[in-house]
């Protein structure tokens, strides 16, 4: 496989295209006045719904759906009554779209100078896993045609659009039940989809992380994982355009891009190599043989497991694909990686086996070579063998026998799902282009032309300007200016520094640093509260205690809830020490010291309040303790230098 700097992105042609989804901190969802929150507990009611096909009025079904309900895939639905109605479950039509959340993305949208719609229309896109109780999700246009700068290139914005969230998958039993939670179907979502001028991951990850920040500028955004989601469609030419869905981790999306480009490379330059040997479409039969037989006495757990229970074992020969399996897409993903992915989710196996990772498994060489002879498979030839029903094998081989095939033309297009390496994984075939239409329940929205103006005369100052101004008013380096301006705290740091006396230097490394410091140690910081941290701050601004206390405080408000920074004070023992207790404590730190001084004269300053500050830690100011202990050794020093034999301060 090539490495990673040897591809030249502009060379090969890469188009990357986002579609960023953001959650919004609204008082209520998009159509009906439940919070939008989620919840942890036991679900007060749950409802079992058949999934249907769901089609649209172009008549058009999906084949992923329309397989899912002949699998006779049921759906529990989870939820309670503070987080969802009648809404939610489908019982009673929507109610009209929520015009704070149309602010926020009216707000989003004019920051990035799109140009808003005249009038709202609501329009139903199809879902088809269930993740919807009505089987389509509601969406609708805010505004076109908008542009945003990052660094030196203009990134065109084609829309700026609201959603419903979707439910939550919480789980998936046998039996064909999946479980949803309907807390989060209906949460407001923005979503803001760039052209396809992206040209590299690197560039990827920049354009993803700028549109991060003009909507979180916007201060209307729910934070944490999984509240901001996106859709990358990555294409190069002779390759196929792919559609990854629902990445949540920002950090990630360059990689997935890389990897996303050298699988489709390593796809083509398979499909040339395979086309070369002269491997064909018609070759690769649909005839599966049963080798049941030859796995009665096999070692191999999950084989052994299927033929006890009386299922069978199906194989497939594809002809010419021997070593091709095995070959390498992605680090530690390969064709047959490919070929597993779509087995199990066409034949809902657990997985599959396939000669090019022979012997394996517990798999035997003798076993190989009957399998071979079962399906007439020659030395050039790959053989793919799987253990479940009859029905589910069948399934899962037509989809290894339809994804080799597919492997001859080069890259298929999918809609995939990234995987927590980097990687991706099938998730279902590319819908079809009629996938909208109209939601006749929820009549249009005017946007008119006071509104706009309205919305335009208090937008929130842009991201770069914002960090300009961060930097000189508070004479912040242009690090830690970057810092605050991309911390969940970033407003918060404003309204501290300027309701304390403490140094913004110091008030933005806490926002920054500390906090993050903190939470990688495993405190949970966001238990802890925006005015908690207010108060922290007032309190060492009147000097009931130091800033050295503010990591322990944190930590005890996060263990402590609904308890106040007064009673972790008093709780941790934060009370300051007067000047004298100061004093005794210096002195004593001296005496215990004295060797060490004697030695190292004015040197031994540093490393005394060092050890005063380490006994004292959050009791004590940092500045009153070194004036004390100067203020020890100059009365030390006077009392020895009239003394013959002092060695101190030679
Ligand atoms: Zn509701």
């Amino acid at each position: 496989m090539k490495p990673l700097s040897e591809i030249n992105y502009k060379e090969i042609g890469l188009k990357v295209g986002l579609e960023i989804h953001q959650q919004l901190n609204t008082a209520a969802k998009l159509f009906c006045n439940c919070k939008p929150e989620l919840f942890k507990e036991e679900p007060e009611i749950t409802f079992l719904r058949r999934l249907r096909p769901t089609q649209s009025e172009l008549g058009q079904v999906d084949p992923a759906a329309y397989f899912e309900f002949q699998k006779g895939v049921k759906i529990l639905y989870e939820a309670n009554r503070a987080t969802s109605c009648l809404v939610e479950m489908d019982e009673e039509p929507p109610h009209p779209l929520n015009r704070e959340a149309v602010d926020v993305a009216l707000t989003a949208a004019l920051m990035m100078k799109a140009k808003p719609i005249d009038e709202i229309h609501v329009m139903r896109k199809t879902v088809i896993d269930g993740s919807n109780t009505t089987g389509f999700q509601r969406t609708c246009v805010i505004a076109l045609g908008g542009k945003i700068e990052v660094g030196e290139k203009t990134v065109p914005i084609e829309h700026v659009s609201l959603e419903e969230d979707a439910a939550r998958k919480t789980g998936e039993e046998e039996g064909n039940i999946i479980r949803y939670r309907i807390d989060r179907l209906g949460i407001p979502l923005i979503e803001v989809a760039t052209a396809p001028v992206i040209k590299s991951p690197a560039e990827a990850g920049e354009v993803a992380l700028a549109i991060g920040r003009i909507l979180r500028a916007t201060g209307k955004v729910i934070r944490g994982l999984g509240t901001i989601r996106q859709d990358i469609n990555i294409s190069i030419p002779n390759g196929a355009l792919m559609e990854i869905k629902g990445l949540q981790e920002l950090e990630q999306l360059p990689l997935v891009v890389e990897y996303e480009v050298r699988r489709q490379l390593n796809l083509i330059g398979i499909s040339e190599e395979l086309r070369k040997i002269g491997a064909n479409k018609e070759e690769i039969g649909d005839e599966f043989f049963d080798v049941t037989d030859v796995f009665r006495q096999t070692k191999c757990k999950v084989i052994r497991k299927a033929v006890d229970k009386g299922q069978r074992v199906l194989a497939v020969k594809l002809p010419r694909f021997g070593g091709f399996l095995k070959r390498e897409l992605a680090p530690d993903f390969r064709l047959g990686t490919e070929m597993a992915d779509r087995a199990r989710f066409w034949g809902k196996v657990g997985g599959i086996f396939h000669t090019d990772e022979m012997p394996a498994y517990g798999i035997t060489q003798e076993e190989i070579e009957e399998l071979g002879k079962a399906v007439k498979a020659g030395k050039q030839d790959a053989v793919v063998f799987v253990g479940d029903t009859p029905e589910n094998a069948r399934d899962a081989l037509k989809a290894v026998v339809e994804r080799a095939r597919e492997a001859i033309d080069g890259v298929p297009q999918e809609t995939r799902a990234p995987n927590p390496d980097g990687t991706s994984r099938y998730m279902r075939p590319r819908p079809g282009s009629a996938r909208m239409y109209p939601e006749t329940d929820i009549p249009p929205t005017q946007i008119t032309e006071e509104y706009v103006s309205v919305v335009r005369s208090r937008l929130p100052e842009l991201p770069e300007q914002r960090l300009e101004r961060l930097a000189k008013e508070y004479k912040l380096n242009e690090k830690l200016a970057r810092q605050v301006l991309d911390s969940e705290h970033s407003e918060l740091f404003e309204v501290v520094v300027k309701e304390s006396n403490i140094s913004p230097t110091t008030v933005a490394a806490f926002m920054t640093e500390t906090l993050k410091a903190l939470k990688r140690d495993g405190v949970q910081v966001e238990k802890v509260s925006n005015d908690q941290i207010r108060e922290i701050f007032k309190g060492i601004s009147l000097g009931a205690m130091t800033k050295e206390a503010i990591p322990e405080i944190v930590t005890w408000l996060s263990k402590h809830e609904n308890k106040t920074v007064q009673d972790a004070v008093s709780s941790i023992g934060l009370r300051m020490l007067s000047r004298e207790e100061l004093e005794r404590i210096v002195d004593s730190t001296i005496e215990r010291n004295k060797n060490m001084i004697i030695e190292r004269g004015a040197n031994s300053f540093g490393p005394l309040v060092g050890m005063v500050m380490k006994d004292v830690r959050g009791k004590a100011d940092a500045a009153l303790v070194s004036e004390l202990v100067k203020e020890k050794l100059e009365q030390m020093k006077k009392r020895h230098s009239t003394d013959e034999d002092s060695v101190f301060y030679r």
